[in-house]
């Protein structure tokens, strides 16, 4: 069970894309990073992070390093996994675009560069309730939209249009947005703070 003596060991899927700065975040946290490139890295982690990037190539390596199977059965195994921008799309269950899903372990669609030429890169300030009152500034680049929600996950924050940008679905967590890019540790402490939650029942 837990050790709380141990600090937590979170990984972060290190074929492609914004790896440096999760690092960084989960050492801010006090939390130990581990980068994630073949199956046997993933042994003994707490929880993992899967970085923004470019979706069709991390979904190629995934595949190349044999990673798909083992990450799949650790979120649906209950570990605590953060996708953000391009991890999101990985997570989700359903593309669009007619991509087929990667690791599915997430009920919701998404649209890939959805936000449209004006807003490919744009920034907002977003109420998350789920990490208290301050708003969360938020990054987002070449972002993907949140098309649809299953009925078990839950939306922690809305872009200013109203739509869903970051959903949780047990413990797994996802936002469009670029959280390793600011300052603000608070959707990596949510990712944290997950570890020691006590297990919900599956979705
Ligand atoms: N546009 C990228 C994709 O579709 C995601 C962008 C990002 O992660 N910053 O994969």
């Amino acid at each position: 069970m837990s050790q709380p003596d141990r600090p937590r060991r979170i990984g972060v899927l290190a074929v492609q894309g914004a790896v440096r700065e999760h690092v960084a975040a989960i050492t801010d946290i006090g939390a130990v990073p581990v980068e994630v490139r073949l199956p046997r890295d993933l042994v003994d982690l707490d929880a993992l992070v899967l970085p923004g990037g470019e979706s069709t190539t991390m979904r190629r390596m995934i595949d190349a390093y044999g990673l798909r199977e083992p990450v799949r059965a650790m979120a649906a195994g209950g570990s605590p996994v953060l996708g953000t921008c391009a991890g999101m799309i990985l997570l989700a269950s359903g593309i669009d675009d007619g991509d087929e899903p990667v690791l599915a372990a997430l009920d919701i669609a998404v649209r890939r560069n959805a936000y449209g030429r004006q807003l490919d890169s744009f920034e907002a300030d977003l109420e998350v309730p789920a990490i208290g009152p301050e708003p969360l500034h938020a990054v987002f680049i070449r972002a993907p939209v949140v098309t649809d929600i299953g009925a078990g996950v839950e939306v922690l924050a809305r872009d200013p249009d109203g739509r869903p940008v970051a959903v949780r679905q047990g413990r797994v967590l996802a936002t469009a947005f670029h959280p390793e890019l600011t300052t603000d540790r608070r959707i990596h402490r949510l990712l944290l703070t997950s570890i020691e939650a006590p297990a919900e029942r599956p979705a």
